[in-house]
């Protein structure tokens, strides 16, 4: 759906201190309409400064509170992204006008726009919570200098930001964290607020030199049977939204618009300076080039001249409901500044957006590990402490490959000693939630005293390692060796990870995807592989649909047959996939086990033979 860009122009009072320092208020808000004296006319003249340069906007914000603001802006987002349209708030203006002020705001009644809807979303999620489950995901980034850096796990290193063939740019090494709780996205945006804060004192106000990006990802997925209808009252009112839906929340306070002055500065301050103009420059074009284009003309946008609208495209120009806030002092010190906001602000209410639902069927597949053990922890103990803090790992686990790099390595499973299963009720120790998953689908047995993991396809379950079909008639079990790919219901794959491996990058695990399911193609047989290779064929963008014929009843089980006391291991081995493209196939290989690993297996068979003697849950309940 076509949407012009919604401008707003909020004007923050005169501070105190610059009261005091003789500034007058040149800016004047009527209902919709700013305007501007300009300060030589005015003592020249003496006029009124209603009578210098007026800008007609559609909403302007005075003495609003941080509150209506919200009301103006947050909550027309929050209606868009629970309807499964993309959304975007950018706040643009010069330094000390107001826009962290508006996005981030304080505490109490002082909240901004971004805290009010992570409290919208909770709000929601949990008026839903009988009918929908929904989650979000978040992350949160600063640009600066041309360069990206995390500001959830704040390492001051640079990210590399990538082209994804069909997703466009993406930063793989982001940390993205699915959050838990209300009270946690608060924390979290706090921990992200807190690391911007910190380099900005370190920075020389860089804080002001920097944009800082919020992602959510809000997804909602309608529960199979509910009936329940919702009796509270929220802004969801009367919202005609689809079951099942996902959308992508962004909120920008870019960087100040002012000209900073280049001559007399240093080198790293010219550089700095190069890199702010860069990217607003660039902004400026490529809202320019989209004006263009909204009136028909067909203006090349050029998005990559900065790490910014490279990485914004989607938000700017694409698939989003996109909502600029432009920012003013009313001093007449800053009347060319806000002269200049204005202007930009004006133009880019020509900008068309075209908004398109995102429906579940679009969503990747996803993977739960089991509570309470998040894919992320991102955790700060006391409120002043150091925001740092390093991802919370554990060895050996399978990890997430997906088409998506938003989703890919972005979750594991930890494989603890004994047995896990892989299933897709809550009763699995890893829960995987994907078309063909069964409750109860396979288990990865560990001795980790003698190194030794396996995996057992559990019956009437399809799994793969390597590319080679888990066959439970046989009752064979498969070794797995590090970097050894899983592939549950023939599209939901995973790596195997023995240890830390720093060449297993994020980015890897999309790339490894395709290896994986390409592998699986070309080593099966008949209509089965047949099927397969069509698959491996389509785009990223199909081939993370859930397949169209999937039941909401899960699969049948036959009886289930214990196995031989130990599984005969084979070794699923070979190289680990690195980042290029899939690696030439090898035949597995058959490797027996020696009297050690048999013993310290026994363990971990028990409890398979245990799992496995009993049928499952669910099949009972069916009779
Ligand atoms: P920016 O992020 O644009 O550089 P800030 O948001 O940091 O600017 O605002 C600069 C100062 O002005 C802060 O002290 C902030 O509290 C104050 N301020 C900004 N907007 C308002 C407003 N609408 N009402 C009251 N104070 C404001
Ligand atoms: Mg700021």
């Amino acid at each position: 759906m076509d949407s012009k860009v919604t401008v707003a122009v909020r004007c923050r009072p005169l501070m105190p201190r610059e009261e005091r320092a003789g500034a007058e208020a040149v800016v004047v808000l009527t209902d919709r309409q700013v305007s501007v004296g300009d300060p030589v006319e005015l003592a020249a003249r003496g006029s009124s400064p209603i009578l210098g340069r007026n800008f007609a906007f559609d909403l302007v914000l005075g003495g609003d509170s941080q509150a209506e603001v919200h009301e103006t802006l947050g909550v027309p987002l929050l209606r868009h992204a629970w309807r499964g349209l993309n959304a975007s708030i950018f706040a643009y203006g010069q330094t000390g006008s107001g826009k962290t002020y508006s996005m981030t705001g304080g505490d109490g009644d002082e909240r901004g726009i971004i805290p009010r809807v992570c409290e919208g979303l909770w709000d929601a999620a949990d008026a839903h919570s009988a009918t929908h489950e929904t989650t979000v995901e978040a992350s949160y980034m600063e640009v600066y200098n041309e360069r990206v850096r995390d500001l959830l796990v704040p390492t001051g290193r640079p990210l590399k930001v990538r082209e994804h063939p069909t997703k466009g740019a993406c930063v793989p090494e982001l940390t993205v964290v699915r959050v838990r709780g209300r009270n946690e996205l608060a924390e979290l945006l706090s921990v992200g607020s807190d690391a911007r804060a910190t380099a900005a004192t370190r920075g020389n106000a860089r804080s002001s030199r920097s944009h800082a990006v919020v992602s959510l990802v809000v997804s909602r997925r309608r529960r199979s049977g509910s009936s329940e209808g919702i009796t509270e009252e929220g802004w969801w009112s009367g919202l005609d939204a689809p079951g099942s839906c996902t959308s992508t929340i962004r909120l920008v306070d870019l960087a100040g618009s002012e000209r900073v002055a280049v001559t007399g500065t240093d080198g790293a301050r010219l550089q700095e300076a190069k890199a702010i103009n860069k990217s607003l420059a660039a902004l400026c074009d490529v809202v320019s080039a989209l004006a263009a284009n909204s009136r028909k003309k067909k203006a090349f946008v050029p998005y990559r001249n900065s790490a910014l609208t490279w990485l914004l495209k989607d938000s700017l120009g694409g698939n989003a409901h996109a909502a600029m806030l432009a920012t003013v002092s009313p001093s007449d010190r800053h009347f060319e500044e806000t002269v200049a906001t204005l202007k930009y602000a004006f133009r880019a209410r020509r900008v068309k957006c075209r908004a398109t639902v995102n429906l579940v069927e679009d969503l990747p597949e996803e993977v739960l590990p089991s509570p309470p053990s998040p894919a992320v922890v991102v955790r700060r103990s006391s409120p002043r402490r150091s925001p740092q803090q390093p991802k919370q790992v554990r060895w050996p686990r399978l990890t997430n490959l997906n088409p998506d790099p938003a989703f890919a390595g972005a979750a594991w499973a930890p494989i603890r000693d004994g047995a896990t299963v892989l299933g897709c009720t809550a009763e699995a120790d890893c829960v995987v939630r994907g078309s063909g998953v069964a409750p109860r689908h396979a288990v990865v047995c560990c001795s980790s005293a003698q190194g030794v993991v396996v995996l057992c396809a559990l019956p009437g379950a399809e799994t793969h390692v390597d590319g080679n079909r888990v066959a439970m008639d046989e009752r064979e079990a498969t070794r797995l060796e590090h970097g050894s790919r899983v592939v549950l219901a023939r599209r939901l794959a995973f790596r195997y990870e023995a240890r830390q491996d720093e060449s297993l990058d994020a980015f890897d695990a999309t790339d490894a995807w395709h290896a994986a399911i390409a592998e699986v193609s070309q080593k099966g047989s008949g209509a089965f592989a047949d099927e397969f290779r069509g698959l491996s064929q389509l785009d990223d963008e199909e081939a993370s649909q859930p397949a169209r014929a999937a039941s909401p009843d899960p699969p049948e089980y036959t009886t289930a047959r214990a196995p031989d006391p130990v599984p005969r291991v084979v070794v699923g081995g070979g190289p680990s996939p690195r980042k290029s493209a899939p690696r030439p196939l090898t035949p597995p290989r058959s490797e027996a086990l020696g009297d050690a690993d048999l013993d310290d297996l026994a363990a971990a068979q028990a409890q398979l033979d245990a799992i496995l003697g009993a049928p499952p849950a669910y099949v009972a309940s069916r009779q």
